[in-house]
Protein backbone atom coordinates (compact mmCIF):
# COMPACT_ATOMS: atom_id res chain seq x y z
CA UNK A 1 0.00 0.00 0.00
CA UNK A 2 1.74 3.09 -0.70
CA UNK A 3 1.50 6.80 1.38
CA UNK A 4 -1.74 8.31 -0.28
CA UNK A 5 -3.68 5.25 0.12
CA UNK A 6 -2.67 4.73 3.48
CA UNK A 7 -3.53 8.16 4.37
CA UNK A 8 -6.95 7.79 2.46
CA UNK A 9 -8.12 4.36 4.63
CA UNK A 10 -7.04 5.89 8.06
CA UNK A 11 -9.06 9.18 6.69
CA UNK A 12 -11.81 7.12 6.27
CA UNK A 13 -11.75 5.44 9.90
CA UNK A 14 -12.13 8.89 11.29
CA UNK A 15 -14.43 9.99 8.97
CA UNK A 16 -16.43 7.37 10.35
CA UNK A 17 -15.97 8.35 13.59
CA UNK A 18 -16.49 11.97 12.65
CA UNK A 19 -19.90 10.97 11.74
CA UNK A 20 -20.51 9.29 14.75
CA UNK A 21 -19.97 12.05 16.65
CA UNK A 22 -21.41 14.48 14.51
CA UNK A 23 -25.15 12.63 15.23
CA UNK A 24 -23.87 12.48 18.77
CA UNK A 25 -23.55 16.45 19.12
CA UNK A 26 -26.74 16.54 16.88
CA UNK A 27 -28.59 14.54 19.93
CA UNK A 28 -26.87 16.16 22.43
CA UNK A 29 -27.86 20.05 20.69
CA UNK A 30 -31.32 19.11 20.60
CA UNK A 31 -31.65 17.72 24.20
CA UNK A 32 -30.15 20.73 25.32
CA UNK A 33 -32.67 22.94 23.88
CA UNK A 34 -35.49 20.65 25.20
CA UNK A 35 -34.58 20.40 28.75
CA UNK A 36 -34.50 24.23 28.33
CA UNK A 37 -38.08 24.54 27.08
CA UNK A 38 -39.30 22.24 29.42
CA UNK A 39 -38.11 23.63 32.53
CA UNK A 40 -39.86 26.75 31.48
CA UNK A 41 -37.53 29.33 33.31
CA UNK A 42 -34.45 31.18 31.65
CA UNK A 43 -32.31 28.31 32.79
CA UNK A 44 -28.59 28.44 31.82
CA UNK A 45 -29.68 25.60 29.26
CA UNK A 46 -32.56 27.24 28.21
CA UNK A 47 -30.10 30.59 27.01
CA UNK A 48 -28.09 28.38 25.54
CA UNK A 49 -31.16 27.23 23.23
CA UNK A 50 -32.04 29.16 20.21
CA UNK A 51 -34.13 31.93 22.04
CA UNK A 52 -33.47 35.43 20.28
CA UNK A 53 -32.31 38.02 22.45
CA UNK A 54 -30.34 41.39 21.77
CA UNK A 55 -27.40 41.59 19.90
CA UNK A 56 -24.41 41.79 22.55
CA UNK A 57 -26.44 38.43 24.41
CA UNK A 58 -27.17 36.63 21.22
CA UNK A 59 -23.36 37.11 20.37
CA UNK A 60 -22.27 35.72 23.93
CA UNK A 61 -24.74 33.25 23.71
CA UNK A 62 -23.56 31.86 20.42
CA UNK A 63 -19.62 31.91 21.58
CA UNK A 64 -20.71 29.91 24.83
CA UNK A 65 -23.07 27.40 22.75
CA UNK A 66 -20.83 26.86 20.33
CA UNK A 67 -17.77 26.52 23.29
CA UNK A 68 -19.83 24.00 25.17
CA UNK A 69 -20.71 21.79 22.29
CA UNK A 70 -17.17 22.50 20.93
CA UNK A 71 -16.10 20.85 24.44
CA UNK A 72 -18.51 18.37 24.52
CA UNK A 73 -17.44 17.06 20.67
CA UNK A 74 -13.41 16.96 21.83
CA UNK A 75 -14.98 15.03 25.02
CA UNK A 76 -16.82 12.38 23.26
CA UNK A 77 -14.65 12.40 20.21
CA UNK A 78 -11.55 11.54 22.59
CA UNK A 79 -14.07 9.20 24.23
CA UNK A 80 -14.93 7.39 20.43
CA UNK A 81 -11.01 7.13 19.71
CA UNK A 82 -10.31 5.70 23.42
CA UNK A 83 -13.04 2.89 23.53
CA UNK A 84 -11.83 2.23 19.71
CA UNK A 85 -8.42 2.34 20.08
CA UNK A 86 -8.10 5.04 17.12
CA UNK A 87 -4.67 6.86 17.07
CA UNK A 88 -4.61 9.44 14.53
CA UNK A 89 -0.52 9.48 14.71
CA UNK A 90 -0.39 5.91 15.79
CA UNK A 91 -2.56 4.52 12.27
CA UNK A 92 -0.52 6.76 10.07
CA UNK A 93 2.66 4.98 11.18
CA UNK A 94 4.15 8.26 12.14
CA UNK A 95 4.93 6.83 15.97
CA UNK A 96 5.98 3.14 16.58
CA UNK A 97 4.25 0.57 18.58
CA UNK A 98 0.73 -0.96 18.93
CA UNK A 99 -0.01 0.91 22.20
CA UNK A 100 -2.47 3.96 21.78
CA UNK A 101 -0.60 6.97 23.49
CA UNK A 102 -3.25 9.38 25.89
CA UNK A 103 -2.10 12.14 23.54
CA UNK A 104 -2.58 10.29 20.48
CA UNK A 105 -6.18 9.63 21.53
CA UNK A 106 -6.86 13.30 22.80
CA UNK A 107 -5.35 14.38 19.11
CA UNK A 108 -7.83 12.27 17.77
CA UNK A 109 -10.61 13.57 19.44
CA UNK A 110 -10.01 16.82 18.83
CA UNK A 111 -9.39 16.02 15.57
CA UNK A 112 -12.66 14.28 14.94
CA UNK A 113 -14.38 17.29 16.35
CA UNK A 114 -13.65 18.92 14.09
CA UNK A 115 -16.31 17.74 11.73
CA UNK A 116 -16.67 15.32 8.73
CA UNK A 117 -16.46 17.68 6.37
CA UNK A 118 -12.86 18.87 6.91
CA UNK A 119 -11.53 14.69 6.40
CA UNK A 120 -14.25 15.26 3.61
CA UNK A 121 -11.72 17.91 1.87
CA UNK A 122 -8.94 16.02 3.04
CA UNK A 123 -9.43 12.99 1.48
CA UNK A 124 -11.04 14.34 -1.93
CA UNK A 125 -7.70 16.59 -2.07
CA UNK A 126 -5.57 13.02 -1.79
CA UNK A 127 -7.79 11.33 -4.38
CA UNK A 128 -6.94 14.32 -6.64
CA UNK A 129 -3.22 14.09 -5.92
CA UNK A 130 -3.33 10.41 -6.17
CA UNK A 131 -5.56 11.01 -9.42
CA UNK A 132 -2.51 13.18 -10.61
CA UNK A 133 0.20 10.50 -9.63
CA UNK A 134 -1.77 8.03 -11.36
CA UNK A 135 -1.33 9.88 -14.43
CA UNK A 136 2.21 11.55 -14.27
CA UNK A 137 3.09 7.58 -13.56
CA UNK A 138 1.55 6.41 -16.71
CA UNK A 139 3.06 8.93 -18.80
CA UNK A 140 6.31 7.90 -17.40
CA UNK A 141 5.38 4.25 -18.10
CA UNK A 142 4.34 5.17 -21.42
CA UNK A 143 7.56 7.54 -22.39
CA UNK A 144 9.78 4.37 -21.00
CA UNK A 145 7.94 2.26 -23.34
CA UNK A 146 8.62 4.26 -26.42
CA UNK A 147 12.00 4.67 -25.19
CA UNK A 148 11.99 0.64 -25.06
CA UNK A 149 10.46 0.49 -28.12
CA UNK A 150 12.90 2.34 -29.83
CA UNK A 151 15.77 -0.18 -28.01
CA UNK A 152 13.85 -3.13 -29.23
CA UNK A 153 13.63 -1.40 -33.20
CA UNK A 154 17.15 -3.19 -33.41
CA UNK A 155 16.76 -6.63 -35.07
CA UNK A 156 17.50 -9.76 -33.53
CA UNK A 157 16.94 -8.03 -29.68
CA UNK A 158 13.66 -10.11 -29.22
CA UNK A 159 15.69 -13.44 -29.44
CA UNK A 160 18.54 -11.76 -27.77
CA UNK A 161 21.36 -11.71 -30.84
CA UNK A 162 22.76 -9.07 -32.69
CA UNK A 163 24.84 -9.30 -35.61
CA UNK A 164 26.67 -6.35 -37.70
CA UNK A 165 28.71 -8.12 -39.67
CA UNK A 166 30.97 -10.24 -37.63
CA UNK A 167 34.97 -9.16 -36.27
CA UNK A 168 35.91 -7.85 -39.76
CA UNK A 169 32.26 -6.55 -41.37
CA UNK A 170 33.97 -4.51 -43.91
CA UNK A 171 36.04 -7.51 -45.50
CA UNK A 172 34.30 -11.15 -46.54
CA UNK A 173 36.13 -14.24 -45.47
CA UNK A 174 37.52 -15.93 -47.58
CA UNK A 175 35.30 -14.44 -50.53
CA UNK A 176 31.49 -14.08 -50.56
CA UNK A 177 29.20 -17.40 -51.00
CA UNK A 178 27.85 -18.41 -54.40
CA UNK A 179 24.53 -19.45 -53.01
CA UNK A 180 23.05 -19.89 -48.97
CA UNK A 181 25.31 -22.16 -46.67
CA UNK A 182 23.59 -25.57 -46.49
CA UNK A 183 25.30 -27.27 -43.19
CA UNK A 184 26.22 -25.97 -40.29
CA UNK A 185 29.20 -26.90 -38.38
CA UNK A 186 30.10 -27.41 -34.58
CA UNK A 187 33.46 -26.84 -32.82
CA UNK A 188 35.19 -26.74 -29.95
CA UNK A 189 37.93 -23.88 -29.75
CA UNK A 190 40.60 -26.74 -27.88
CA UNK A 191 40.74 -24.44 -25.39
CA UNK A 192 40.90 -23.74 -21.96
CA UNK A 193 37.17 -22.79 -21.15
CA UNK A 194 38.20 -19.59 -19.61
CA UNK A 195 39.58 -18.32 -22.80
CA UNK A 196 38.00 -15.39 -24.02
CA UNK A 197 36.84 -14.37 -27.52
CA UNK A 198 40.13 -12.30 -28.16
CA UNK A 199 42.53 -15.36 -26.75
CA UNK A 200 40.50 -17.79 -29.34
CA UNK A 201 41.16 -14.67 -31.81
CA UNK A 202 44.48 -14.74 -30.79
CA UNK A 203 45.14 -18.23 -31.16
CA UNK A 204 44.44 -18.96 -34.50
CA UNK A 205 46.34 -15.75 -35.15
CA UNK A 206 49.59 -17.41 -33.70
CA UNK A 207 48.79 -20.73 -35.92
CA UNK A 208 48.52 -19.39 -39.57
CA UNK A 209 51.37 -17.20 -39.48
CA UNK A 210 52.97 -17.58 -42.61
CA UNK A 211 56.67 -17.87 -43.08
CA UNK A 212 57.27 -14.00 -42.79
CA UNK A 213 55.21 -14.03 -39.30
CA UNK A 214 52.44 -12.28 -41.07
CA UNK A 215 48.60 -13.45 -40.36
CA UNK A 216 46.45 -12.79 -42.79
CA UNK A 217 43.26 -11.88 -42.32
CA UNK A 218 41.54 -15.53 -42.05
CA UNK A 219 38.17 -15.56 -40.12
CA UNK A 220 37.39 -19.43 -39.27
CA UNK A 221 33.84 -19.27 -37.49
CA UNK A 222 31.05 -17.60 -38.52
CA UNK A 223 30.28 -17.12 -34.55
CA UNK A 224 32.30 -18.37 -31.17
CA UNK A 225 30.24 -18.56 -28.08
CA UNK A 226 32.20 -18.32 -24.51
CA UNK A 227 31.77 -20.10 -21.08
CA UNK A 228 29.76 -17.55 -20.09
CA UNK A 229 26.89 -17.76 -23.23
CA UNK A 230 28.13 -14.62 -25.29
CA UNK A 231 27.48 -14.83 -28.54
CA UNK A 232 30.88 -13.37 -30.27
CA UNK A 233 30.19 -12.95 -33.98
CA UNK A 234 33.36 -13.15 -35.99
CA UNK A 235 33.01 -14.32 -39.66
CA UNK A 236 30.80 -12.25 -42.10
CA UNK A 237 27.86 -14.97 -42.18
CA UNK A 238 27.81 -13.95 -45.79
CA UNK A 239 31.15 -15.21 -46.26
CA UNK A 240 32.80 -18.41 -46.50
CA UNK A 241 35.11 -19.13 -43.03
CA UNK A 242 37.65 -21.16 -42.55
CA UNK A 243 36.83 -24.20 -40.11
CA UNK A 244 36.63 -27.42 -42.76
CA UNK A 245 38.46 -29.57 -44.75
CA UNK A 246 36.81 -30.18 -48.13
CA UNK A 247 34.84 -33.34 -47.37
CA UNK A 248 32.34 -35.05 -50.02
CA UNK A 249 29.43 -32.93 -48.68
CA UNK A 250 30.33 -30.51 -46.63
CA UNK A 251 33.20 -27.54 -47.45
CA UNK A 252 34.04 -23.79 -46.06
CA UNK A 253 32.06 -22.99 -49.34
CA UNK A 254 28.37 -24.37 -48.15
CA UNK A 255 28.47 -24.43 -43.96
CA UNK A 256 28.44 -22.07 -41.17
CA UNK A 257 31.22 -22.76 -38.65
CA UNK A 258 29.65 -22.41 -34.58
CA UNK A 259 32.67 -22.73 -32.06
CA UNK A 260 32.18 -23.49 -28.26
CA UNK A 261 34.69 -22.45 -26.22
CA UNK A 262 36.27 -25.02 -24.27
CA UNK A 263 37.73 -28.51 -24.77
CA UNK A 264 35.25 -31.36 -24.85
CA UNK A 265 37.55 -34.59 -25.63
CA UNK A 266 37.55 -36.54 -23.25
CA UNK A 267 41.78 -37.70 -23.09
CA UNK A 268 42.59 -33.65 -23.03
CA UNK A 269 40.59 -32.51 -20.13
CA UNK A 270 38.91 -35.45 -18.55
CA UNK A 271 34.78 -34.92 -19.05
CA UNK A 272 34.80 -31.09 -19.05
CA UNK A 273 31.13 -29.95 -20.77
CA UNK A 274 30.05 -26.84 -22.63
CA UNK A 275 28.17 -24.58 -19.64
CA UNK A 276 24.14 -24.19 -19.81
CA UNK A 277 24.80 -20.68 -20.93
CA UNK A 278 26.72 -21.96 -23.72
CA UNK A 279 24.46 -24.13 -24.74
CA UNK A 280 21.21 -21.88 -24.94
CA UNK A 281 22.80 -19.39 -26.68
CA UNK A 282 24.22 -21.69 -29.40
CA UNK A 283 20.82 -23.06 -29.34
CA UNK A 284 19.73 -19.92 -30.07
CA UNK A 285 21.89 -18.44 -32.55
CA UNK A 286 21.60 -22.40 -34.71
CA UNK A 287 17.70 -21.76 -34.24
CA UNK A 288 18.26 -18.31 -35.99
CA UNK A 289 20.69 -19.59 -38.87
CA UNK A 290 18.71 -22.69 -39.53
CA UNK A 291 15.29 -20.12 -40.08
CA UNK A 292 17.50 -17.56 -42.20
CA UNK A 293 19.08 -20.05 -44.23
CA UNK A 294 16.39 -22.65 -44.24
CA UNK A 295 19.16 -25.45 -43.12
CA UNK A 296 17.57 -28.81 -41.93
CA UNK A 297 18.02 -30.33 -38.45
CA UNK A 298 20.10 -33.54 -39.95
CA UNK A 299 22.26 -30.82 -42.15
CA UNK A 300 23.74 -29.81 -38.40
CA UNK A 301 26.80 -31.52 -37.69
CA UNK A 302 29.95 -32.61 -35.75
CA UNK A 303 33.40 -31.26 -37.20
CA UNK A 304 34.11 -35.15 -36.58
CA UNK A 305 30.92 -36.28 -38.42
CA UNK A 306 32.45 -34.03 -41.82
CA UNK A 307 35.83 -35.80 -41.44
CA UNK A 308 35.35 -39.15 -39.74
CA UNK A 309 37.70 -41.08 -37.87
CA UNK A 310 40.50 -37.87 -38.37
CA UNK A 311 38.70 -35.21 -35.71
CA UNK A 312 37.86 -35.76 -32.95
CA UNK A 313 36.13 -32.21 -32.52
CA UNK A 314 33.53 -30.90 -30.56
CA UNK A 315 34.83 -34.02 -28.15
CA UNK A 316 32.84 -37.10 -26.79
CA UNK A 317 30.99 -35.16 -23.92
CA UNK A 318 29.70 -31.98 -26.25
CA UNK A 319 26.12 -33.17 -25.93
CA UNK A 320 25.48 -32.73 -29.79
CA UNK A 321 21.87 -34.09 -29.67
CA UNK A 322 20.60 -31.65 -26.56
CA UNK A 323 21.75 -28.66 -28.48
CA UNK A 324 20.22 -29.65 -31.60
CA UNK A 325 16.49 -30.86 -30.36
CA UNK A 326 16.72 -27.34 -27.97
CA UNK A 327 17.44 -25.45 -31.55
CA UNK A 328 14.43 -27.61 -32.45
CA UNK A 329 12.23 -26.59 -30.08
CA UNK A 330 13.44 -22.87 -30.39
CA UNK A 331 12.22 -22.76 -33.58
CA UNK A 332 8.73 -24.01 -32.90
CA UNK A 333 8.59 -21.51 -30.11
CA UNK A 334 9.73 -18.45 -32.11
CA UNK A 335 6.62 -19.64 -35.05
CA UNK A 336 4.23 -19.30 -32.66
CA UNK A 337 5.41 -15.83 -31.53
CA UNK A 338 4.10 -13.30 -33.76
CA UNK A 339 6.01 -10.41 -32.53
CA UNK A 340 9.18 -12.70 -32.52
CA UNK A 341 8.22 -14.03 -36.57
CA UNK A 342 8.64 -10.38 -37.15
CA UNK A 343 11.72 -9.65 -35.44
CA UNK A 344 13.64 -12.50 -37.05
CA UNK A 345 12.05 -11.14 -40.59
CA UNK A 346 12.88 -7.71 -39.74
CA UNK A 347 17.00 -9.48 -39.02
CA UNK A 348 16.46 -10.63 -42.52
CA UNK A 349 17.02 -7.43 -43.90
CA UNK A 350 20.49 -6.65 -42.10
CA UNK A 351 23.57 -6.44 -44.27
CA UNK A 352 26.77 -9.55 -44.47
CA UNK A 353 23.23 -12.00 -44.31
CA UNK A 354 22.85 -12.95 -47.79
CA UNK A 355 24.55 -12.49 -50.67
ZN1 LIG B 1 36.54 -28.25 -35.25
Amino acid sequence: MNDIDLYISVLLKFLTASLLLERIIEFFDKVLTLIGLSVGKKSQLMKLADIPLDDKEQRLHTLKKVLIVQTAGIIIGTLICYFSGLGLLKELKLINGTATNWWDVLLSGIFISGGSEPIHQLINFLKGHKEQLKLETEKKAQQLKQRNNLQIARPGSKIGITYDGGLYSKQPGHGLRKSNPKYIVIHHSGTSTKATFEEVVNKEKQERKNSRGTYRLDPSFHAVITYDGAIHNYCRWDSIGWHVAKGPRVSNANSLGLCFVGNFHNRATGKKKPSEEQIEAGAKLLALWRILYDIEEKNVLRHSDVRRGRIVCPGENFPMERLVAKSTQWIKTWRQDEEIFKDIERFKKLRYIYV
